[in-house]
C-alpha cells in the first residue's frame, strides 16, 4: 500500500546505533519531506478511535508526531518527559530498563478524569517505554483508548508488555 511504501523509502536504518547490535530506525527523512509527512499523518489519523480528547506523547519523537496528530484530531497534547524537565511537582513513575532505571513524568492536572486519551510514540520496540507511559497516564483516571505507534518492531514483542491496551501501528516490521 502507498503509505507502507512511503515509510519504506523514508525511514533510514543505521546498524550499531546508538550501541553495537542495535539497528536504529531513523524517522528524520520522513519528517523533512513535506508531502510524505502530511500523507502519513493523515493516514494515521484515519486509523485512530473516535472522539479523542488528549494525545499523550513521549519525549522526544512522540512530541514531533503526537502534536500534528492532536492538531488534526482537534485534541489536546500532553507531553510525557524524562524526570526533571516539567515544572510544578509533576506525577512520576520510575521503571526498570535492561541496565538501571528511568523516570517519566506528566504535569499535575494535565489530564482530567475520564478524558478519552491515546498514547503515541514513534516506535514500539520492547514496550518498556510504552508500558511506563500507559501506567503513568492511567494514574490520572482517564479513559485510555489505546496506544499508537508509527513503527512496530514485531520481533521484540512489545505488545506483550501492554496486554490490556488496544494497539494500532502504521507500519509493522516483522
Ligand atoms: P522500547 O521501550 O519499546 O524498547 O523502546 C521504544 C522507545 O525507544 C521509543 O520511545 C522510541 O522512540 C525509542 N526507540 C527505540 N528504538 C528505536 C529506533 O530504532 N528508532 C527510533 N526512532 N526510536 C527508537
Amino acid at each position: 500500500e502507498k503509505v507502507a511504501a512511503l515509510l519504506g523509502t523514508h525511514i533510514a536504518e543505521y546498524p550499531d546505533f546508538p550501541e553495537p547490535g542495535v539497528l536504529f530506525r531513523d524517522i528524520t527523512p520522513l519528517l523533512r519531506d513535506a508531502t510524505a509527512l502530511r500523507t502519513v499523518i493523515k493516514h494515521w489519523v484515519s486509523m485512530l478511535p473516535e472522539d479523542i480528547e488528549y494525545i499523550v506523547g513521549t519525549e522526544a519523537r512522540g512530541f514531533v508526531l503526537g502534536a500534528p496528530l492532536a492538531y488534526e484530531l482537534g485534541a489536546g497534547f500532553v507531553p510525557v518527559r524524562k524526570a526533571g524537565k516539567l515544572p510544578g511537582n509533576p506525577a512520576s513513575l520510575r521503571y526498570d530498563l535492561e541496565y538501571g532505571s528511568a523516570e517519566v513524568q506528566i504535569q499535575q492536572g494535565a489530564l482530567p478524569e475520564g478524558a478519552r486519551t491515546l498514547v503515541v510514540d514513534d516506535l514500539l520496540a520492547t514496550g518498556g517505554t510504552a508500558a511506563a507511559t500507559v501506567e503513568l497516564t492511567r494514574t490520572f483516571g482517564v479513559e485510555l483508548l489505546g496506544a499508537s505507534f508509527l513503527i512496530e518492531l514485531e520481533g521484540l514483542q512489545g505488545r506483550d508488555r501492554l496486554p490490556d491496551v488496544p494497539i494500532t501501528t502504521v507500519w509493522s516490521i516483522p
